[in-house]
């Protein structure tokens, strides 16, 4: 059964004891009716809930379902990568576990893909069920991200979609550790293609991504495709350098030619001084982020480490990262 598998479908899961038993029916469901054989990964990252026993379960009962447990939790963009790596299929599908990607998108993905698209990502229409703040901080960051970089990366899409075997096998060169995956996928070229739907809410359950997730995220999305922000130190010198400059013969006119006093009041001159010194610690901070990458870089440490797996075959099981 396993040596011609069609599509994988990648599952992250992170605590998702609400959500793991629904999404494997839908998930099952529509991969029924697509009349092609099929395998789908669920990568269990750290779960501290019940996840790991009910996804054993689920494996237990149905062959096609496989499992690989993380140590612990490595992240969401971890948990793609190692589903990827293990996945066998043609086509290769990733899908939150939460069902805000809708499965039943999986068909259309897999008909464009057969009319010979490598990439076919899931553009988000609408998103139901998410705060303003989600909303709207996704909004900046996607046309913000654009800006920065050079890579053509499509707004508004999420991880949800379908990769080609080559795609997979091209993914896998890349070896960064602080991944931000829709980035890669787009900088890699290939001939790519959208499909819109509607982002439904969260089945069950709550967001796995708080705030200081979504930052690091958004550091790594644009540190690892853009040093733009590196250039602002240089930038800004030269424009304050300027301003000095002009400020300073000002003063000189003031105290040579004129009879009014240069005033030295030292209120001003603190304000002037935290100003200066704040702009200096953002970007130390900046310089700090791309060096404390560099520095994840050089340790040169597997992407992730497994504890187990279940149902793959012979081959794949002795892989540990
Ligand atoms: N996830 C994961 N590891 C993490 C955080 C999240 O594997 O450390 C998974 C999570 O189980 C879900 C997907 O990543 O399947 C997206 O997470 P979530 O739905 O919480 O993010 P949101 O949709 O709110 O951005
Ligand atoms: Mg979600």
């Amino acid at each position: 059964m396993s040596d011609k598998i069609v599509c994988s479908v990648v599952v992250p899961l992170y605590n998702e004891e609400e959500v793991i038993l629904e999404t494997y029916k839908r998930l099952k469901k529509v991969m029924d009716s697509t009349n092609e054989s099929y395998e789908i990964i669920f990568v269990n990252d750290g779960s501290r809930d019940k996840t790991e026993e009910m996804a054993h379960e689920i494996c237990n009962n149905d062959p096609k379902i496989k499992l690989i447990n993380f140590a612990r939790n490595f992240g969401h963009q971890i948990a793609i990568t190692a589903g990827m790596d293990y996945a066998e299929g043609q086509a290769i599908v990733v899908i939150d576990a939460d069902l805000q990607d809708p499965p039943e998108l999986i068909p259309k993905m897999l008909e464009k893909w057969k009319e010979g698209y490598d990439v076919v990502y899931g553009k988000r229409l609408a998103r139901e069920g998410e705060t303003f703040f989600k909303k709207f901080t996704a909004k900046v960051f996607y046309r913000f991200l654009r800006k920065m970089t050079d890579v053509d990366i499509p707004v508004d899409t999420g991880d949800f979609r379908l990769i080609d075997r080559k795609v997979a096998e091209a993914l896998k060169l890349v070896n960064e550790r602080n991944r931000y995956i829709r980035g890669i996928i787009s900088w890699l070229g290939f001939k790519q293609i959208g499909v819109e739907f509607n982002r439904d809410k969260r089945f069950a359950g709550e967001t796995k991504y708080p705030l200081k997730k979504m930052l690091k995220f958004a550091f790594d999305a644009i540190t690892s495709f853009s040093y733009k922000p590196l250039k602002l130190a240089s930038y800004m010198g030269f424009f304050l350098s300027f301003f000095s400059f002009i400020y300073l013969l000002v003063v000189l006119y003031t105290k040579l030619f004129s009879k009014s006093f240069v005033q030295a009041g030292w209120a001003s001159t603190l304000a002037v001084s935290l100003f200066f010194n704040g702009i200096t610690l953002i970007i130390l901070g900046i310089i700090g982020e791309y060096i404390g990458r560099i520095y994840d870089e050089a340790k040169g440490r597997p992407l992730y480490i497994i504890k187990e797996t279940k149902n793959f075959s012979e081959d794949k099981k002795d892989k540990i990262t």
